[in-house]
């Protein structure tokens, strides 16, 4: 057993789930850290890690001219997986391939394991390659994680040097998302992180990207007494007001007094970060520069209301198929009515003659919105 399993009383699987490559990089920021379990395949297929494994098993399968051993749910997923597979063989020719290989990282006895994507060795026996697939919609820190299989992947082949490479299947591939790290760097990196989790007198440093998937965030106490803080600074009178003593801190786990009080701070906290999205967003659309904040094109496709006839004759629907696809806009048909009813367009009587006709049909979310379905 690694000293890291044996120190922490814990078997090597259990090391390898809480300390594996996947993990190091929110280690890095919180040592404390703990992985959210993934939901199952079957509960939840598009949960992001879900996704992941099968783009993963999609690129392996079509790598090794293969039936892949997980079936895509869509054609996002098919064409990552190729798109993936194309990339390394191209990028890779000539290499002997390790596609998903299991890598063990020992630094001083400190011991884990995970599982590389691909590790490529070339005829030239130079600098090894090492492959990570990313199925992220934005680009990340993971040098902990591809230090630790370029460390692993190194010490078991005999090299030096390794080519690292994240190849982000949703974003394309960008020539910065390649770097080199010797063996002696990728120790350091790793080692550093293995280091504190080994060590007793750990404590937890709440981190934007780590509190956000860590199993801990509902009940840990420096993130806890943060929103105590922000909360009493915002709105001092009503935390005052409140007894804000909870006895159980996990939503599942309270009883109703302090779900009652929980609500409380909640609707204070809320209220706070919408205010500072708000100022975020206004600083961002004052030029400057936001960590996190990016424009992004949406792309919005719809069609003139002007063609629609022309769009309907030309797309061989029948009227009832048709007006599936579209949205009416209930103040123009309420005025097309009046008009045809020979009623003027303003005052109470185009109004009554369109709910008359509609009654029941007037599902209105919005008032200028009848849409269909909802
Ligand atoms: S919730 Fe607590 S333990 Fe989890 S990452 Fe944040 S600070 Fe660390």
């Amino acid at each position: 057993m690694g000293r890291l399993a044996a120190a922490l009383g814990i078997e090597e699987v259990e090391a390898h789930h809480k300390y594996g490559p996947s993990t190091l990089p929110k280690l890095a920021k919180c040592v404390c850290f703990e992985n959210t379990p993934v939901p199952s395949m079957a509960d939840e297929p598009m949960h992001p890690a879900n996704v992941g494994t099968r783009v993963h098993a999609l690129a392996k399968g079509y790598l090794d001219d293969a039936t892949p051993e997980l079936e895509a749910m869509d054609s996002a997923e098919s064409e990552m997986g190729q798109e993936a597979a194309d990339w390394i063989k191209s990028n890779y020719y000539g290499h002997k391939i390790h596609s998903e290989i299991r890598l063990d990282i020992d630094i001083d006895g400190l011991t884990t394991f995970g599982t590389g994507d691909i590790i490529a060795e070339p005829k030239d026996k130079l600098i090894l390659k090492c492959l990570d697939i990313k199925t992220s919609q934005e680009r990340g820190d993971f040098m902990e994680q591809v230090a630790a299989y370029a460390f692993a992947a190194m010490a078991k082949f005999g090299y030096e040097q390794t080519e690292v490479t994240l190849l982000y299947t949703r974003l394309g591939y960008r020539p910065e998302d390649t770097f080199y790290i010797t063996i002696e760097e990728a120790r350091e990196v790793v080692k550093s992180v293995l280091e504190k989790c080994y060590s007793k007198d750990k404590q937890p440093t709440p981190d934007e990207m780590a509190c956000k998937y860590c199993a801990k965030k509902l009940t840990c106490p420096p993130v806890l007494s943060i929103v105590k803080q922000v909360a009493t600074g915002y709105n001092p009178e009503a935390v005052a007001a409140l007894e804000v003593a909870l006895n159980e801190y996990h939503p599942s786990q309270m009883d109703a007094n302090d779900l009652v009080t929980a609500k409380a701070i909640w609707a204070i906290i809320k209220k706070w970060g919408e205010s500072v999205d708000y100022a975020t967003k206004q600083q961002f659309e004052l030029g400057n520069v936001v960590r996190g904040y990016k424009q992004i094109a949406i792309k919005k496709v719809s069609i003139d209301a002007s063609d629609l006839d022309a769009v309907y004759k030309r797309s061989g629907l029948e009227l009832p198929d048709f007006l599936t696809c579209c949205d009416v806009k209930a103040s123009k048909l309420r005025d097309a009515m009046a008009l045809k009813a020979g009623l003027p367009k303003t005052g109470k009587k185009p109004k009554d003659h369109f709910a008359a006709q509609m009654g029941a049909l007037i599902q209105t979310k919005t008032e200028s919105q009848i849409r269909k379905g909802k």
